[in-house]
């Protein structure tokens, strides 16, 4: 059996992960999020089509690994995109979580979990990812002190499943073949998944989501009012010295610079964008609206840039 995993599906994993543990982080405020997967079974394989994240645990300065419980309303998500994808043909595969900082392996939670969704679909498996493990490329000891094993384009992840339900939490376990989708090969996984690790990072903060975004657009609304402000103020000064000749020139630069900087805030926005992908889902019904609000602003006032530059050169 190999588990394929196409390359949405894995950036959901590594996003929700990295949304909460990353280098702006203290360290010890890191904390495990979870999920699921849904899919189909195709021939001898697991193909996944959707990650979907539920929760984050709670900040506890005591927390043991993995010891986070789903709170009511998780459950009643669990149930909507299980139900949902039942619609459509579709079922819960397997599930997912994060170990932030900590080795990739199954605790005695785990193995409880497995044992319990294992035993009514015996192809369920769980995927663990450490974000470290991905950026560092090395596996954490098991103990404190002990030495970090060497990595070599390692996706972060393994995928469980145990080898005999019947032993319950005795039960030992085995990791099982998977494929990410969408790469040449893993050394361009690996490099491409840190880049956006440096996204994430930046970019999809844990809260005040819709904050930051607002923050975001009213920054580069204003830069770009300043911007068509300033070229308009520029060229009239030319005109008060007598340099009207070098209007052309000055002009031509100017709207070099203003569709440079709005191509690169496009990249920003479409980060955005891409990033609603991989909010939890309970998150979504009230952030998506919020944050297509936000950023249709800057569409709106952009839309027209052919013409307020066609404005400009008018005058003059
Ligand atoms: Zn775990």
């Amino acid at each position: 059996m190999t588990i394929i995993i196409p390359k949405n599906v894995y950036l959901t994993v590594v996003a929700a992960a990295v949304r909460f543990a990353n280098k702006k982080i203290p360290k010890e405020e890191w904390l495990e999020v979870n999920g699921v997967f849904i899919g189909e079974k195709k021939d001898d394989d697991i193909l996944i089509k959707e990650s979907y994240p539920i929760m984050h645990e709670k900040f506890d300065k005591d927390a043991v690994i993995d010891k986070y419980e789903w709170s009511e309303e998780d459950n009643v998500t669990y149930t909507l995109i299980d139900d949902e994808a039942f619609s459509r043909g579709l079922y819960t595969v397997g599930s997912w979580h994060s170990h932030p900082g900590f080795k990739v392996m199954l605790s005695h939670i785990d193995i409880r979990h497995l044992a319990f969704h294992q035993t009514a679909n015996p192809s369920y498996f769980t995927l663990v990812f450490n974000p470290e493990r991905l950026l560092r490329q090395v596996e954490m000891p098991d103990k404190k002190g002990d030495p970090e094993k060497p990595l070599k384009n390692d996706p972060g992840f393994k995928i469980f499943s145990l080898d005999d339900t019947s032993r319950g939490i005795e039960a030992s376990y085995h990791t099982t073949d998977y494929v990410v989708e969408g790469y040449d090969n893993m050394e361009q996984l690996v490099n491409q998944t840190q880049k956006f690790i440096i996204n994430v990072t930046n970019f999809f903060p844990k809260d005040k989501i819709f904050e930051t975004y607002q923050t975001f657009v009213e920054e580069k609304l204003k830069k770009f009012r300043s911007l068509l402000l300033g070229t308009e103020e520029y060229l009239m000064t030319l005109v008060r010295k007598g340099e009207s000749h070098r209007i052309p020139e000055v002009l031509n630069n100017q709207i070099h610079e203003i569709r440079k900087f709005v191509a690169e805030t496009y990249i920003k926005i479409g980060n955005v964008k891409e990033f609603m992908d991989y909010l939890e889902y309970k998150e979504r019904y009230t952030i998506i609206p919020q944050v297509n609000e936000i950023m249709s602003l800057w569409d709106e006032e952009v839309t027209n840039l052919d013409s307020k530059l066609a404005e400009i050169s008018k005058k003059f």
